[in-house]
């Protein structure tokens, strides 16, 4: 059986950000993926300057950038329009030397892909467990039988890890305890100004609104997203997506409702928000996670994919100064996972009070929101997007 170098399970953006890092980092990679192609995934994804620094180092910032929009300051609104707060960015990402960006996740997975070149993603592999065989390497097994051999095993496979699954397998994911849909749609006007993100609070839910750069033939592509709670496992009737958001949005500030009216029922994504609490030991022998199959987390501060991307850069660098592959691996996980765990941990927190329904809390909330200097919600923040994972 041939030896595949680094085997990486799941093309996700930790998977092909970890497959750049470690090419880069000059070891051999090949990453298995279940999926028979690569679907569009309409929906936006909010790229922190943490994880624009990854893609400074990975060579990759000035293509990603380019792919979205620049969110410069957040606004956060009640749902009848009255604003609560003013957060700006600019000054912190100055201080950090990386921006913002929101872009198009199937955007930003073509020009990870691109960078990876041909030959390293095989699709339609789907994992199904691993053998560590007696002189250390790893071998990986595959629905229908296949099997490849490698020095190390990356479990990149997300909140359903089949990795992770063996490693551990009494490990649950939690319900965060509500659901999320997200809409992209071109707009012929702007709707709210250039590098600004809205975000909208009204009875148990959040609305955001956020730009996604150039649409087709001039015009806006916008991003949006509505979390409110629900039942675990909710589905929305054949072609109801819409109308379903319209239902909790109706009577919100404008553009929100507007902005739901012209998205196309195809281009909105329902999604429930999972997470994990942090794992008693990401692996063991050559084997070990990265990214939501470790960490996932709830969205709130929108870290989960950032958080992988950091992980593949600090897997890279150890693997490349470490030789001992398995110290190197145990070394990662030391790093990684109290980072992880407190990102988590503030995700959990920024959420606690976003969703509630009862008016006096609601009232409390808008109150502290107009209360809070930008400067203590900005310390906040550069403590998390800041920091220094390559150190
Ligand atoms: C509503 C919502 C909004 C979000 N917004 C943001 C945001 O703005 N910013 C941010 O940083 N994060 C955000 N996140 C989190 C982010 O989406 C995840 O943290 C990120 O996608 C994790 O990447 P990953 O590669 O670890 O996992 P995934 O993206 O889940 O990729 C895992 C891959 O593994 C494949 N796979 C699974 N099982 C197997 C198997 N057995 N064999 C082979 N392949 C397998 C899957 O098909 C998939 O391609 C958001 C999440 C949600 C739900």
């Amino acid at each position: 059986m041939q030896s595949r170098g680094v085997i990486i399970i799941g093309g996700g953006l930790g998977g092909l950000c970890a497959a750049i890092a470690l090419r880069q980092a000059g070891l051999e990679v090949a990453v298995y993926e279940r999926a028979e192609a690569w679907r569009p995934v309409g929906a936006g994804l909010s790229l922190w300057p943490n994880a624009m620094r990854a893609f400074e180092a990975l060579g990759l910032s000035r293509e990603v950038a380019g792919a979205g929009a620049a969110w410069r300051e957040t606004v956060m609104h009640r749902w009848d329009g009255k604003v609560l707060s003013r957060l700006p960015m600019d000054e912190l990402c100055r201080e950090l030397g990386q921006p913002t960006v929101v872009v198009l996740r199937s955007e930003l997975q073509q020009v990870l892909l691109r960078a990876l070149g041909p030959g390293v993603v095989h699709l339609g592999a789907a994992c199904t467990g691993f053998d560590v065989e007696d002189g250390g390497g790893v071998r990986v097994t595959f629905v229908g039988g296949q099997q490849v051999r490698g020095d190390c095993l990356i479990g990149a496979d997300g909140l359903r890890s089949a990795v992770r699954q063996q490693l551990l397998p009494d490990v649950r994911s939690r319900y965060g305890g509500r659901t999320s849909w997200r809409g992209v749609v071109n707009v012929a006007s702007e709707v709210i100004p250039e590098g600004t993100q809205f975000e909208i609070y009204g009875p148990g839910a959040r609305f955001g609104i956020c730009h996604l750069g150039r649409g087709s033939e001039g015009t806006r592509r916008m991003y949006w997203f509505l979390l409110s709670p629900a039942p675990e496992g909710g589905r929305d009737a054949e072609g109801s997506h819409r109308e379903v958001v319209l239902n909790q949005v109706r009577g919100w500030m404008e553009p929100v409702e507007s902005l739901v009216r012209a998205t196309l029922e195809a281009d909105i994504l329902r999604t429930d928000i999972h997470y994990l609490e942090p794992l008693p030991k990401w692996g063991e022998g050559p084997v070990t996670l990265l990214g939501d199959s470790a960490h996932a987390m709830v969205t709130d501060m929108a870290q989960g994919a950032c958080q992988a991307i950091e992980d593949a850069l600090v897997l890279a660098k150890l693997l490349r100064e470490e030789p001992d592959r398995v110290r190197a691996l145990r070394t990662y996980e030391s790093k990684r996972r109290p980072r992880t765990a407190r990102v988590s941990e503030l995700s959990l927190k920024a959420g606690a009070i976003r969703y509630v329904r009862n008016p006096v809390a609601r009232w409390a909330r808008d109150l502290l929101l107009q209360a809070l200097p930008p400067s203590v919600a900005l310390r906040q923040l550069r403590s998390v997007v800041g920091y220094d994972f390559l150190a």
